[in-house]
């Protein structure tokens, strides 16, 4: 019997739901207490401090050394008070995921002791030695060291025992080696090319910020299991296993009650969260069975990405106590329902505008209808890119598969909004615009549009970017993902945009337009030739596949060859007068997402040929022994006819675990031969598009036969636990 699966199979049956205690009695009461911000900064720090950090929060203006030391000072002195031995500057490196490095307060005193110390300069800049780090070839190796630096727009906090400062992390020679640097700057863009078209319509308005709210999609499965299975240990996937007989067809998991050990682990995971200032507010189960989402309320989005990149490790942390392991990976079994991380997306004014949501004037809705026409427009010109931004190993198999947005980024608007700009298309300017000398002017046809568009637009949940009445909702993130790659190209790619889109508006105002005659030509304009990308119907349909391609948008689906676009002229271009990346930073990022990408499947290789050859044949051998043995002995004996049918069929059953056994062994002698092969490439961009062309195809036959052996093998000798196992022990 296959002892550790039966034993995992118990334990996890025997688990209790612990019982979690929430801080307060409150939210309010203990939100944000392990931040340093708000009433913790104006305690720790004196007002003329405070006030100068706060500009920099605010304006991003550079902290002097001098207020550096004082924040230093008292963010020390908050953290000791909160328990905290030690402080760690955490960065986003480009393997995804996050970095830190912890060092303790101790500095010697000079009189043979210690004492606590922590100054304005390890505050505001470290240098991790960053060659472990992926640099794409940036950083020479006998120039290992890379510079952290602290992003004060996005507040301190602590963990454990330990202070974590968000920072930046760049190359000695200064190019980003992270996400943080190039999404700051992407956002900076935005700001400065929003505010000149928002000018347009309103003078008074300074500042226009990004939101992005994120819904994060997640497995749970029991640790003992979990144990159990090494490929979920070592890749986050299963890459073998029978669907179970039952999984999501009767749709009775989604939003249905929480289990109870779940509801433990969600209610302690949201205590975190809020200690950590994580205004999560949205937990459920998702479609697939032990799956799940959490979502907070929208935030800044450099901030709301840091939260995002935090709730990912603290979900793992929380797990582990409730004797869960949480699956971020976006594909983690096959048949049922992946993962994906919705990125919420708008843009406000600080005069509270939201741009894109409808108002309640003409010129209010002109404005949207100007960012809607420009975010359509940018999308258009780089659908291609945003499709390399979300792409990556993992998230491969959840595009393209029919329950995801498909390899192919459209925009989804409704009937709503698609016939407002239908109508503006094919109206002429003169008859568009009345102005009358009381009430201004009045827009034919967008003068009133209604404002509770949320609950009109239809949801279109095929599409990968769609229109969903104040915000524009990018669903083919991945769940494992550092959403700041999508929201970099979404950020720059509009602001270039808008860029291009006032310069146009004041040329037509140049030549004696009015404004809001220019506007609206511009937008007549774009809405023309951004038209191929919007596509309200089925993103699944294989005529949608066609349609797209007819229509000039990126369909490629092997990922190594999506990442081209990183590369393509309009992309560099696009980031340089943006001034967002570089070429070299550009080159060097297709570097690392090439080599991350077969790392990745070079590791699930590796864990399938050894499972398959060390675990699956060894027991379906010893299963097929059995049953010769049985055969024989009913051969060598004089038993009726039917006995001997039975042997017959036996010989059946042992001459399909041959073939099985063969094609597997021979797939994975193949296998093995085109990994050998791929490995001897240089040039990353083939290796990655050899890993892709002659290593991932043999993965679809090896796992298909193994899960024909599952059905075939005694269920006591399978020695990995089986879906239904994974799936519903909760
Ligand atoms: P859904 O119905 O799409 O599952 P949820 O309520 O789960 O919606 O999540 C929607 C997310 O969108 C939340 O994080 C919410 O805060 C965010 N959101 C709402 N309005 C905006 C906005 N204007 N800009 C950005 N994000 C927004
Ligand atoms: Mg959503």
């Amino acid at each position: 019997m296959s002892t550790l699966r039966f034993q995992m199979v118990g334990e996890a049956i025997r688990r209790k739901a612990l019982d979690v205690k929430a801080p307060a009695n409150h939210v309010s009461e203990y939100y944000g207490i392990n931040v340093f911000s708000g009433d913790k900064m104006r305690k720790y720090l004196s007002s003329k401090v405070c006030e100068a950090l706060e500009e920099t929060m605010r304006d991003g203006k550079p902290l002097s050394r001098e207020i550096a030391d004082s924040v230093a000072a008292g963010m020390k002195q908050w953290a000791m008070d909160m328990g905290a031995t030690h402080y760690t500057h955490w960065f986003q490196p480009l393997t995804g995921g996050t970095a830190e490095k912890h060092d303790a307060f101790v500095e010697y005193d000079g009189r043979g002791g210690m004492i606590e110390e922590f100054s304005g300069k390890l505050l505001i800049q470290q240098e991790p030695d960053a060659s472990s780090f992926p640099s794409g070839g940036i950083r020479n190796t006998f120039e290992a060291r890379g510079y952290s630096a602290w992003d004060a727009t996005s507040p301190a906090f602590v963990v454990d025992t330990t202070l974590c400062i968000p920072t930046i992390f760049i190359s000695y020679t200064g190019e980003s080696l992270d996400y943080k640097v190039p999404l700051l700057k992407a956002l900076e863009a935005v700001n400065k090319a929003a505010v000149e078209v928002c000018r347009l319509f309103d003078p008074k308005v300074n500042k226009v910020h990004s939101y992005l709210g994120w819904e994060q999609e997640y497995f749970l499965v029991d640790e003992g299991l979990w144990a159990a299975r090494p490929d979920l240990m070592l890749t986050g996937r299963t890459l073998m296993g029978h669907e179970s007989a039952k999984n999501q067809q009767l749709e009775d998991h989604y939003f249905g009650t929480i289990p109870t050990r779940v509801m433990a682990f969600m209610k302690d995971l949201e205590y975190e969260c809020y200690k950590l200032g994580i205004p999560v507010k949205t937990r459920h189960n998702e479609v697939a069975p032990n799956q799940f989402e959490v979502a907070p309320i929208f935030e800044e989005t450099n901030l709301a990405n840091d939260h995002n990149l935090l709730l990912m490790s603290v979900m793992r942390k929380v797990a582990r106590r409730h004797s869960f392991r949480v699956l971020l990976h976006e594909k983690p079994f096959k048949g049922i329902n992946g993962s994906g991380k919705h990125n919420n997306w708008s843009l406000g004014t600080d005069t509270g505008i939201n741009l894109l949501a409808p108002g309640k004037t003409a010129g209010e809705n002109l404005q949207f209808i100007a960012f809607v026409v420009n975010v359509m427009m940018a999308v258009h010109k780089h659908n291609g890119l945003l499709k390399a931004a979300i792409s990556s190993a993992t998230n491969a198999h959840r595009l393209g598969a029919n329950e995801a947005p498909p390899a192919i980024i459209s925009i989804f608007l409704g009937n709503q909004l698609s016939e407002i700009l239908d109508r503006i298309e094919q109206t002429d300017c003169e008859k568009a615009i009345e102005v009358g000398s009381k009430t201004g002017y009045k827009m034919n046809g967008i003068n009133h549009i209604p404002e509770l568009f949320i609950d009109n637009t239809d949801r279109n949940r095929t599409s990968p970017f769609a229109f969903t009445g104040n915000r524009f909702e990018f669903r083919a993130v991945g769940s494992s993902a550092n959403c700041a790659g999508a929201m970099i190209v979404l950020n720059t790619a509009v602001a270039d945009q808008l860029t291009e889109f006032r310069r146009s508006v004041d040329k037509l105002m140049a030549g004696g337009a009015t404004k809001e005659q220019a506007v609206f030509a511009v937008i007549k304009e774009y809405i023309r030739e951004s038209r191929p990308i919007h596509f309200d119907g089925n993103g699944y349909s294989d005529e949608w596949k066609a349609e797209a391609a007819s229509r000039g948008l990126d369909s490629e689906t092997s990922v190594p060859l999506i990442f081209d676009r990183l590369l393509d002229d309009e992309t560099v271009w696009m980031f340089s007068r943006t001034g967002v990346l570089d070429a070299v930073e550009l080159h060097a990022r297709a570097e690392v997402y090439w080599e991350t990408y077969t790392k990745k499947i070079q590791i699930e290789a590796r864990v399938l040929g050894d499972l398959a050859i060390n675990h699956i044949v060894p027991v379906a051998a010893r299963y097929q022994s059995m049953l010769l043995d049985k055969a024989a002995k009913i051969g060598s004996l004089d038993l009726p006819a039917v006995s001997k049918a039975l042997a017959a069929n036996d010989m059946e059953v042992i001459d399909k675990i041959s073939n099985h056994i063969l094609v597997i062994q021979e797939s994975v002698r193949r296998m093995t031969e085109a990994r050998k092969e791929a490995n001897r490439i240089e040039s990353e961009r083939e290796k990655a598009i050899a890993y892709h062309d002659t290593v991932l195809p043999h993965f679809d036959t090896i796992r298909y036969h193994i899960d024909k052996l599952e059905l075939m093998v005694d269920n006591e000798m399978w020695a990995l636990p089986k879906y239904r196992e994974l799936l519903f022990i909760r």
